[in-house]
C-alpha cells in the first residue's frame, strides 16, 4: 500500500521547524477531528494521516530516519499510536499548553451508540494590552454558538409532537448491510444515526435541535497569560445534536503590541535613548516599570546597545510563578539640528579628545588597525 508523503499529508517544506510542523498539524486537527465530523469516514482518515506524520515528524530520530528511508524507515506501528484514534485524543491533547478548565468537568467524546453527539470546539481569540496580561483581569466576550433549542427542548420536533424511532434500524442508528460474504455495519441513511425520524420538525430550530445564538460569557484571564495561551471555558461550545455533550470554548489570548515594553516570555525589554553627555560623564535616569517609576544610575563611558537589569520587574509566570527581568537597552542619541556654536563646541571636543590618541576612543583607534592589517 503506497502512503502519502508526510510532509506532504501535513503541507509544509521538508526542512520545516518543529513550530511550523506543529502549527500545520493542529491545523489540520481542527478541521478533520472526529468530534467535529462525526460519522465522516473520511475525515478521520485525513486525522489520522496527519496524527502520525506529525507524530513521526515531531520525533528527531523517527524524522531522521524517515527522511533517509521514507515510510521504510519508520516502524509503522511505532508510529499511528499503534491503534491509532481510539476516541481518545480530545482537543485538550492537541492543545498541550491549555490550562485552566475553570468550569469543571470535561466533556466526553461520543457515546458507544454514536447517536448523540458531542458539539464543536469553538475558539476565540481574545486581544488583550500587556498590562492586563501581566496583571490579570475579568473580561466579557460575545461569542456567537449553536445551543439547544429552548421552543423544543432540544429533541428537534414540533411541541406536543415527538420523535418516532426510526423504522429502517429500529432505532439503533446503525444498519447490517450484506455484502458478499460480509455483513458490514453502516450508519443508518434514513435516520442518519440518529435512531429517530422527526415528522413535524420544530419550526424554530427546523429539526436540528439548536439554534445559532450570541452569548455574553465572563472569562478570568490569570495574571502573566502571554500569547498563545488558551482559557478552556468547559462546555461553552457548540450544543451538543440529539441531548450530546457541549463543545469547550478555547479562548486564545494574543498580546497587543505595547508603546514602551517589548516582551519575550517573562522578560520585558525597553529602549532607553541616552544622550552622549550622560552617556559619557554618567548620570542617573528614570526608566519606566509595570509597578511604577524606577532610576537607574548610568556609569560614564556607557556605551550604545549596554543592558541594564532591573531583576524581578518583569512578568510573574502563570505557570511556574517565577518573575522575569526587566532591561533597559541603552541607545546613544546623537544630537541632531546644530547651532553653528554647538558645531564649533563639537569640533574643539573632538580636537582635544583626538590629542589623547587611543585613550579616549579605544574601539575606533583599534577598527582602524584592523583595516590597516586588513590591506596589507
Ligand atoms: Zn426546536
Ligand atoms: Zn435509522
Amino acid at each position: 500500500m503506497s502512503k502519502k508523503d508526510y510532509y506532504e499529508t501535513l503541507g509544509v517544506a521538508r526542512n520545516a521547524s518543529d513550530a511550523e510542523l506543529k502549527k500545520a498539524y493542529r491545523k489540520l486537527a481542527m478541521k478533520y477531528h472526529p468530534d467535529r465530523n462525526p460519522d465522516d469516514k473520511e475525515a478521520e482518515a485525513k486525522f489520522k494521516e496527519a496524527k502520525e506524520a506529525h507524530e513521526v515528524l515531531s520525533d528527531p530520530q523517527k524524522r531522521a530516519a524517515y527522511d533517509q528511508f521514507g515510510h521504510a524507515g519508520v516502524d509503522p506501528s511505532m508510529a499511528g499510536g499503534a491503534g491509532g484514534f481510539g476516541g481518545g485524543a480530545s482537543f485538550s491533547d492537541i492543545f498541550g499548553d491549555v490550562f485552566g478548565d475553570i468550569f469543571g468537568g470535561g466533556a466526553g467524546g461520543p457515546g458507544g451508540g454514536s447517536r448523540a453527539y458531542r458539539g464543536a470546539d469553538l475558539r476565540y481569540t481574545l486581544e488583550l494590552g500587556l498590562e492586563d496580561a501581566v496583571k490579570g483581569t475579568d473580561v466579557r466576550i460575545r461569542v456567537p454558538a449553536a445551543e439547544t433549542c429552548e421552543t423544543c427542548g432540544g429533541s428537534g420536533a414540533k411541541k406536543g409532537t415527538s420523535a418516532t424511532t426510526c423504522q429502517t434500524c429500529g432505532g439503533h442508528g446503525q444498519v447490517r448491510m450484506q455484502q458478499g460474504f460480509f455483513s458490514v455495519q453502516q450508519t443508518c441513511p434514513n435516520c442518519r444515526g440518529s435512531g429517530k425520524v422527526i415528522s413535524n420538525p420544530c419550526p424554530d430550530c427546523h429539526g436540528s435541535g439548536r439554534v445559532q445564538k450570541t452569548k455574553t460569557l465572563s472569562v478570568k484571564v490569570p495574571a502573566g497569560v502571554d500569547t498563545g495561551d488558551q482559557i478552556r471555558l468547559a462546555g461553552e461550545g457548540e450544543a451538543g445534536e440529539h441531548g450530546g455533550p457541549a463543545g469547550d470554548l478555547y479562548v486564545q489570548v494574543k498580546l497587543k503590541p505595547h508603546d514602551i515594553f517589548k516582551r519575550e516570555d517573562d522578560d520585558l525589554y525597553c529602549e532607553m535613548p541616552v544622550s552622549i553627555a550622560t552617556a559619557a560623564l554618567g548620570g542617573e535616569l528614570m526608566v519606566p516599570t509595570l509597578d511604577g517609576r524606577a532610576s537607574i544610575k548610568v556609569p560614564a563611558g556607557t556605551q550604545s546597545e549596554k543592558l541594564f537589569r532591573l531583576k524581578g520587574k518583569g512578568v510573574r509566570n502563570v505557570r511556574s510563578g517565577r518573575v522575569g527581568d526587566l532591561y533597559c537597552r541603552v541607545s546613544i542619541e546623537t544630537p541632531v539640528n546644530l547651532t553653528d556654536e554647538q558645531q564649533q563646541l563639537v569640533k574643539q571636543l573632538e580636537e582635544s579628545l583626538k590629542k589623547g590618541g587611543s585613550k579616549h576612543n579605544p574601539r575606533e583607534q583599534s577598527w582602524l588597525d584592523k583595516i590597516k592589517g586588513f590591506f596589507a
